[in-house]
């Protein structure tokens, strides 16, 4: 399986729930397990600013790049603004761009070490999200001629920003499932949400999603993008759901082979994690990558 990644993604925030080092520990623990080899990974070109705005706003781009946010902006934002910082997610959409484009040349499975910034608005970059990766691919993709695509979001945040974006176009389908009661307050709506209540278990997750999965899959994507958030996990500082890490696996398993069995391109990103222990958090998108190479 080819992957994308690049040590640029490790950037410093200083003391931070946000583990932005958990990139470099997956990576090195897919090569020591033998999951992927040195030469399956794609180190991704920098995305274009004329990319970027195909979602974002240009008068967002302009404040971020020449380091203009206001104070607001930077709450909002949760992260400190750097040259550094927006470097290193600049080359994670690269990367989510470039998975995307391999998925669908291909028809394969292609796993990014990154990505899934999915709070980013058109106008402005939200929990720890300065980018929305995953729509900027998507309007990559449709520049290149595919039309339709999916978007499953399975982190316990609600996909805000890609909703959001989304909301009144209909050949991209988002679906996410995530914990009601939790950030974001504000949450647009997909084509298909499902909040979940506080605490809820392995079995009753999979079942939602296994009830949910057929409405995707007739939106008749062309490709799907996969945001496998390890942050439902039940040791999670950021998430409130009560999921093991067999139960994500489980998880990530049902998503992987429902577009194997339909033989459709899928790019896997990492999204969200903030296990109190990071080797929870890094175990959790390991064993994700696994399922995909499998
Ligand atoms: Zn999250």
């Amino acid at each position: 399986m080819n992957v994308l990644y690049s040590p640029r993604y490790l950037v410093d925030i200083g003391l931070h729930v946000f583990p932005t080092r958990k990139y470099q520990l997956v990576h090195a623990g897919l090569l020591a397990d033998g999951v992927i080899a040195e030469q399956d990974v794609i180190e991704p070109q920098t995305a274009a600013w004329d990319d970027l705005a195909l979602v974002h706003t240009r008068e967002y781009l302009a404040k971020i790049r020449d380091g203009t946010l206001t104070s607001d902006d930077i709450a909002q934002l949760e992260l400190p603004w750097s040259p550094e910082m927006v470097e290193g997610f600049r080359v994670m959409v690269g990367g989510t761009i470039e998975a995307a484009r391999l998925a669908v040349e291909h028809r394969s499975i292609v796993g990014h070490i990154g990505g899934g910034l999915h709070h980013a608005f058109p106008n402005h970059g939200e929990g720890f999200c300065p980018f929305n990766d995953v729509a900027i691919a998507i309007r990559v993709l449709q520049r290149n001629g595919v039309q339709r695509v999916a978007v499953v979001d399975l982190d316990v945040h609600h996909g805000n920003g890609t909703a959001f974006i989304f909301e009144s176009d209909s050949s991209v389908f988002t679906f996410s499932m995530h914990q009601q009661y939790n950030y974001p307050m504000w949450k647009p709506r997909g084509s298909l949400d499902i909040g979940l209540m506080d605490g809820i278990g392995d079995a009753d997750y999979h079942r939602q999603l296994e009830e949910a999965l057929p409405a995707v899959m007739a939106s008749n994507p062309e490709c799907l993008f996969y945001l496998a958030g390890a942050d439902p996990y039940e040791q999670d500082q950021l998430g409130g759901l009560g999921l093991t890490l067999d139960g994500l696996r489980a998880r990530d398993r049902i998503v992987i082979d429902q577009a194997r069995r339909n033989g459709l391109p899928m790019v896997i990103v990492l999204a969200g994690g903030y296990a109190r222990r990071v080797e929870d958090t890094v175990a959790v998108h390991i064993a994700t990558m696994k399922e995909a190479a499998r």
